[in-house]
C-alpha cells in the first residue's frame, strides 16, 4: 500500500463514521451472492432471501439470463456512448414499445436506472415558477429531482387526499405549472398510494400526476401496477418505475404521452448525459416483460405468499408483496434482523433516515420464486423470536 498522509479530509470522514455508529446509523456493504429460488451466501452464510425487490425471481430465470448472454454475443457487453450519440442498440425501441403497451400509454422512454429516471423527468417539467406537491413519504430518488428542479414543494399527508386538496385551494393559483408526485407502492409500507382519488383532484386543479411504480409492476393489477390496481387508467400522466425490482435487472422508465417522452429525449439530462444501458440488460427486461405478460398465477404469487405469512402472524393482510414489521429502535431492528439470519433468513432492518424516527423495522418481501416451506420456515422462525408480539406491544 502507498503511504497515505493524514489529512483534514480523512479526519472528517473518520469523525462522521463514529457519529453514525454512536447512533447505530453506520452502514457497511456486505458480499452476497444470490442464485436461484432466493438463495443467498452472505457473512459465510447460507439463508433464504426474504428482502430482495427480486419479486417474481426473474433475475435468476433460465430464459431472462440467456437473452442477456444471446443480446451480450450480439451487440457486445457495453453501448459505447449516450443513447443520442451511438448506444441507441436496436433492442431499446422494442423494449420501449412493450413498455409503453403495457403501461397503456402512448410511448415510455428507458433511463439508466430508476434513479436516473426520477433525477431527469421532474426537471425537465417543472422550474422555478412552479409547484410540486409531494407525499411526504415518497423514495428518496424523487427528492433528487425535487431539488434538482428548483420548484418550490409542498408536502402533503402521506396518502391524504384531502391535504393534497386544502394545500392546492390555498396555493395552485400563485403558481404557473403544478406537479403532484406518489410512489404507486410505498416501499417502507407496502401500501397503495389512492391514485383514483389523487388523479381526480389533480384534473380539477390542472396539476399534472406522476406515479412511481418501482413496487408495482409486475405484483399487482394483473402485474401491469399501480394505476391499473386502483382503476386510475387515464388520470395519471407520467407512470415511472424502474426495471431492476419485478423485471429483475437494471434501468428505469417513464410512460407517457409521445409528446412528453420527446421532451424527455431532449430534455432530461440524467438521459442526455449518461451512457445508454448495455444490450444485454434490455434484452433481460424485454424478455421477463413476456414473461409477466404471459404467466399470470406466477405474478399473483408474490401477494398471496405474503397474506399466507400475515395470516399466520396475526398481522394486517398486505396489498402487495411488502410486509413491515416495525420494531422502534434502531438497535432492536438489527439485532432482531441479526436472530433471523441466524435462522437461515435474510430479511434487512431498515433505519432512519430511509424510515421515520423511531420506526426501525424488518421489511419482508415475497417473491413468487420462494417455496412454499421457505414460507412456512419462516413464519416459525418469525414466532420463535416472539416477533409478532413485540410489535404488537409497541403498537
Ligand atoms: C428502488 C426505487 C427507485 C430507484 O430505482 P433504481 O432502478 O433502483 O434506481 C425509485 N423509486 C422507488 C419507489 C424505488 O423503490
Amino acid at each position: 500500500m502507498t503511504h497515505k498522509p493524514t489529512s483534514s479530509l480523512d479526519a472528517f470522514a473518520n469523525a462522521k463514521l463514529k457519529a453514525l455508529e454512536a447512533t447505530n446509523r453506520r452502514r457497511e456493504l456486505t458480499s452476497a451472492a444470490r442464485g436461484p429460488a432466493m438463495a443467498l451466501t452472505a457473512g459465510g452464510r447460507d439463508m433464504i432471501s426474504f428482502t430482495d425487490n427480486d419479486y417474481l425471481g426473474l433475475s435468476t430465470h433460465p430464459a431472462v439470463v440467456a437473452a442477456a448472454v444471446e443480446a451480450t454475443q450480439r451487440y457486445g457487453a457495453g453501448s459505447g456512448a449516450s443513447r443520442l450519440v451511438t448506444g441507441n442498440h436496436p433492442l431499446y425501441a422494442e423494449l420501449e414499445a412493450k413498455i409503453a403497451d403495457f403501461k397503456g400509454m402512448e410511448a415510455a422512454i428507458v433511463f439508466g436506472s430508476g434513479y436516473l429516471a426520477n433525477s431527469g423527468i421532474i426537471p425537465a417539467l417543472v422550474g422555478k415558477s412552479d409547484v410540486i406537491l409531494a407525499d411526504e413519504l415518497i423514495h428518496t430518488s424523487i427528492h433528487a429531482g425535487l431539488k434538482l428542479s428548483g420548484a418550490t414543494v409542498r408536502f402533503f399527508r402521506h396518502n391524504d387526499v384531502a391535504h393534497a386538496a386544502e394545500i392546492l385551494d390555498a396555493e395552485r393559483s400563485r403558481f404557473d405549472r403544478a406537479l403532484m408526485v406518489v410512489d404507486g407502492v410505498y416501499s417502507m409500507d407496502g401500501d397503495i398510494a389512492p391514485l383514483k382519488a389523487l388523479g381526480e383532484l389533480c384534473a380539477s386543479h390542472d396539476v399534472w400526476l406522476m406515479s412511481d411504480d418501482a413496487h408495482g409492476l409486475g405484483t399487482i393489477g394483473a402485474g401491469r401496477g399501480a394505476v391499473a390496481a386502483m382503476g386510475a387508467e387515464g388520470l395519471v400522466h407520467l407512470q415511472m418505475g424502474t426495471l431492476s425490482k419485478a423485471i429483475g435487472g437494471y434501468g428505469g422508465y417513464l410512460a407517457a404521452s409521445r409528446v412528453v417522452i420527446d421532451l424527455m429525449k431532449t430534455r432530461a439530462r440524467s438521459l442526455v448525459y449518461t451512457t445508454g444501458l448495455p444490450p444485454g440488460t434490455v434484452a433481460a427486461a424485454l424478455k421477463a416483460l413476456e414473461l409477466i405478460e404471459a404467466d399470470a398465477e406466477m405474478v399473483a404469487r408474490p401477494v398471496m405468499l405474503a397474506r399466507r405469512f400475515t395470516e399466520a402472524l396475526g398481522l394486517p393482510a398486505p396489498e402487495t408483496p411488502i410486509v413491515p414489521l416495525v420494531i422502534g429502535a434502531e438497535a432492536d431492528a438489527m439485532a432482531a434482523s441479526a436472530a433471523l439470519a441466524e435462522a437461515g433468513y435474510k430479511v434487512t432492518a431498515f433505519r432512519p433516515p430511509t424510515v421515520p424516527e423511531g420506526t426501525s423495522r424488518l421489511r419482508f418481501c415475497f417473491s413468487a420464486s420462494h417455496r412454499d416451506e421457505d414460507v412456512t420456515g419462516l413464519i416459525a422462525a418469525v414466532r420463535a423470536l416472539g416477533l409478532s408480539a413485540l410489535t404488537k406491544a409497541a403498537e
